[in-house]
């Protein structure tokens, strides 16, 4: 018999988590601390003060286990969270496969992805200090509508700089940022010294995270009223995160399963580190024993080709200096669909998980990527965003394993946000469009020739 039930699992909204994980706290070895990029000495919470609220700041440096969640961020997060908890039986069913399919789906927020998770509290506390306007910078264009629209609920101003080649592909993300207030920009522009700088050398340049990141940061230090708003890679990003990880966990008992392989997605980490970082400190208590796997794109690896060294966070090397896998600041990734796997680096925090051995990473091409959101659409009826294609050939990667093994397997992914505004890359795929790029060995060797010497 066909199986076609949607089984849900679904927790009250006073089950939004009261705290955050952050899994600094139970680490077996610290992480290495960010360094000035003038000094080279380790950063003080002062040299950041510029760019973000002090709350936030301590945050970054936290060792404590648990923070608070503020009761109006918690506010904000019921119109959305919990998000739900969904078994694929559809797809098991496709793929005739004995493994268990599990996906956290953070699709439902109203900016479509697991965005709003940081958006929202980061938009509260610099409100609490008094900031008028955020400046930041995106890629598909889905960290923009997040701040965009948590600007507009606490009434301050936004300012994005759009990667150019996501501005171009994606007009209705940018719509929706307008939507929200916000003030949005192609990266490179000629606003920024930055920006000036790339475009007298490149005049077509597609642009990138790197080079957007220096156009916000470069234009929140040189004006006392706004604060500079990063969707990824720091800390208290992947602090926010954990809500995916500690409702998942809840979820999962609610199911009576326990995952062996849990998967995500990663271009700056937070969503990986969202789901997973709950579920790494578990591991590391010994109550679980899950493989933890990143999975990225094959254009762009940096967890499984970068180096695990000091680097810059942005292409005009404004950003402090920070311990990540990269692929080198001025690496310019091609141009993929999936905009918000298209970063340099990767969040310090799942760096260095990585290279505790406390985590796996493995990249897909992009075709494969999307042939595997096509498979999920159709048997879930969710069109999911380009970046979440990736988790998705992971999982379904996984449970043909365990067919073959002839084994059931218990696998959880998130579903980090919709492709409803991404119908263009599924328009170019079904048409034959879209290409896999190889691993651009030469221009990443270019980059990494490039890295900052840190001793
Ligand atoms: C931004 C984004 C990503 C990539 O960012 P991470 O910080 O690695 O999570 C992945 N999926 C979606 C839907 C995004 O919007």
């Amino acid at each position: 018999m066909l199986r076609m039930e949607t089984i849900q699992y679904n927790l009250p909204q006073n089950r939004i988590p009261l705290a955050w994980y952050n899994i600094v706290a139970d680490l077996p070895k610290p992480m290495a601390p960010p360094l000035h990029p003038g000094t080279l000495k380790p950063l003080g919470p002062d040299d950041l003060a510029p760019l973000f609220p002090m709350s936030l700041i301590m945050q970054e440096v936290s060792t404590e286990r648990e923070i608070e969640i503020p009761g109006e961020v918690r506010q904000v997060y019921a119109q959305w969270r919990p998000s739900p908890l969904f078994r694929a039986r559809r797809l098991e069913q496709a793929l005739d496969t004995p493994a268990h399919i599990y996906y956290k789906n953070e699709g439902v927020s109203p900016a479509g992805s697991h965005k709003p998770n940081t958006a929202v509290p980061q938009a509260f506390y610099n409100k609490q200090a008094g900031t008028k306007r955020l400046s930041t910078e995106t890629g598909a264009g889905q960290w923009g509508s997040a701040l965009a629209m948590a600007c507009a609920f606490f009434g301050m101003e936004c300012k994005v700089y759009m990667v150019r080649v996501s501005y171009d592909q994606k007009p209705y993300r940018r719509a929706l940022m307008e939507v929200f207030g916000a003030s949005v920009t192609a990266s490179p522009s000629s606003e920024t010294q930055t920006g000036r700088a790339i475009l007298a050398a490149h005049p077509d340049s597609n642009g990138s995270l790197g080079i957007a990141i220096s156009e916000a940061v470069e234009i929140a230090a040189s004006d006392p009223h706004t604060k500079y708003a990063l969707g990824s890679v720091l800390n208290h990003v992947m602090l926010h995160q954990t809500v995916i990880g500690l409702e998942a966990i809840e979820q999962m008992a609610l199911a009576g399963d326990e995952p062996d392989v849990i998967l995500a997605c990663a271009g700056g980490g937070s969503n990986f580190a969202g789901l997973t970082m709950p579920y790494v400190g578990r591991n590391l208590k010994g109550q679980s024993h899950a493989r933890i796997v990143a999975v990225e794109p094959a254009a762009c690896p940096s967890l499984t080709k970068g180096q695990f060294t000091y680097d810059f966070g942005d292409t005009g090397h404004l950003t402090p200096l920070v311990k990540m896998h990269t692929l080198g600041s001025t690496f310019m990734p091609p141009g993929i669909h999936a905009g918000g796997l298209r970063y340099h680096g990767m969040a310090p925090l799942v760096s260095h998980v990585k290279d505790l051995g406390l985590i796996e990473a493995t990249a897909v091409h992009q075709l494969d990527a999307f042939a595997a959101g096509i498979q999920f659409a159709r048997a879930e009826g969710i069109v999911p965003a380009p970046e979440s294609n990736h988790a998705i050939a992971g999982a379904i990667y996984e449970a043909l394993e365990a067919k073959r093994e002839g084994k059931p397997r218990t696998i959880l992914f998130n579903l980090s946000g919709h492709g409803n505004f991404d119908m263009q890359s599924y328009i170019d795929f079904q048409a034959g469009k879209l290409q896999n790029y190889e691993y651009p060995a030469e221009e990443i060797a270019m980059a990494l020739a490039g890295l900052p010497t840190v001793l």
